[in-house]
């Protein structure tokens, strides 16, 4: 009977942790609690930024053009809550009247890649901490630059993507006027619609309001099937 009863407390620890990842924080990892979620609070919703207008996208992840140096994602998706990606169609119309687009690297981040960059760079000043996931986990980040709607080129900022040094800093001023300026604009217009750039990249930018959405680790597959 006490081994029993000790079998069944194990089943239960069992079943109880499984939305816990082996860092200890809260993760939804089932599609059917995340659709729960969404009929309640369709901001839960985790759109496809691809299926809105006048958006470039160049997803690293999606190549082997990224600091990992390997395929992290099967395919070049984008994703955000429904109020990130309202915010950022706003940004882009104000762009749009520059002739300019925002042009995304990463939105929304399955935290199996989050941890996968932890443990490979273990440091988590250019890297989110598994312990807390990251912001792109809760699909409230989006990593973005700003293209010239004429030429298609990128325009002229401080770094490439995932360049991980202070020139990266959005404060860091040992830069040409031009990329000053660029940064400034994509920071500024960003900031008017809800976001908040990250003090270590000029490309990312937190959903103000983001700790209201949780940690997923849903694939890109799964939120298609979802739909
Ligand atoms: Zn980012």
């Amino acid at each position: 009977m006490r081994v029993v009863l000790l079998i069944l407390l194990f089943v239960s620890m069992q079943l109880s942790a499984q939305t816990k990842s082996e860092y200890g924080v809260e993760v939804i990892e089932d599609v059917s609690t995340y659709r729960g979620q969404v009929e309640e609070n369709p901001n839960m919703q985790l759109v496809s930024l691809k299926d809105q207008e006048g958006i470039y996208f160049d997803i690293h992840y999606a190549t082997k053009n990224n600091f990992v140096g390997e395929i992290v994602y099967p395919t070049a998706d984008a994703f955000a809550r429904k109020q990130v990606a309202e915010a950022l169609q706003k940004a882009n119309s104000i762009f749009a009247k520059k002739g300019l687009a925002i042009k995304i690297f990463d939105a929304y981040r399955p935290y199996a890649a989050t941890v996968q960059f932890y443990e490979l760079v273990e440091d988590t000043t250019y890297v989110a901490s598994p312990y807390s996931g990251s912001r792109h986990n809760r699909g409230c980040a989006v990593d973005l630059t700003l293209v010239d709607k004429e030429t298609g080129e990128d325009l002229n900022m401080p770094t490439s993507y995932d360049h991980f040094s202070e020139k990266a800093h959005p404060t860091f001023m040992d830069l040409e006027e031009e990329q000053i300026n660029n940064r400034q604009l994509l920071i500024e217009v960003m900031e008017s619609v809800g976001f908040k750039v990250y003090s270590y990249e000029w490309w990312h930018f937190d959903f103000i309001g983001w700790e209201d959405y949780p940690l997923m680790n849903l694939s890109f597959e799964e939120l298609k099937q979802s739909r």
